[in-house]
């Protein structure tokens, strides 16, 4: 989302959790800005109708709402991210099903069996504050590991190794380890994972 769609969900959020903006008001005008422009910098790869749809499962109780302010927006992250990944396993069965001429099973692995993600030691240093988005400082840290698809293509390899392609604990990588994009992606992945925890 742009700045203008989060100012939107931003808006929408504080209209359900009144006390929200008492808070945000004690803070005073520049520790606020500076607040909401940290909650932007977590929300902005999210789509905006999850993140609105996320504040409504907040608050009608369906998800729990965080009891540290300064975990709102990471739980908000977390809720959006599955709501996007269920919709995208939905939008790839709706495909497999439409596309006559379609021959992969998994638009998540291309059939493979696997998915590219970032390493656990990468994840660490990143969740340790040592693997920042620039990309001259972390080369030699910058580690990815095939993980196993949740797909039939996935089910050898994953009863191998004994685990599978989890979204909330995997950081995929959908272009290179060499982007800086998808450097900058794992650090807010795990910051938000930190911040749920
Ligand atoms: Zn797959």
């Amino acid at each position: 989302m742009n700045r203008a769609e989060f100012d939107e969900w931003f808006r929408d959020h504080t209209a359900c959790f009144r006390s929200l903006s008492d808070w945000f008001a004690k803070l005073g005008a520049q520790r606020a800005t500076e607040t909401v422009d940290a909650w932007f910098r977590v929300l902005r790869r999210l789509d905006l109708e999850d993140a609105k749809r996320a504040t409504e499962l907040l608050f009608d109780g369906t998800e729990t709402e965080p009891k540290s302010r300064d975990k709102i927006p990471a739980a908000v992250a977390a809720i959006s991210r599955r709501l996007a990944s269920r919709r995208r396993q939905d939008e790839d069965r709706e495909r497999w099903r439409s596309a006559g001429d379609e021959t992969v099973a998994c638009l998540a692995c291309n059939d493979s069996g696997s998915r590219l993600c970032w390493h656990p030691a990468t994840m660490q240093a990143a969740a340790d504050g040592r693997f920042p988005g620039d990309p001259t400082t972390c080369d030699g840290a910058a580690y990815c590991v095939s993980v196993p698809c949740t797909c039939k293509a996935g089910d050898h390899f994953g009863r191998q190794l004994g685990y599978r392609f989890d979204p909330e604990k995997w950081c995929e990588i959908a272009g290179t380890r060499y982007d800086e994009d998808e450097r900058w992606q794992l650090v807010e992945f795990v910051r938000q994972r930190v911040g749920v925890a």
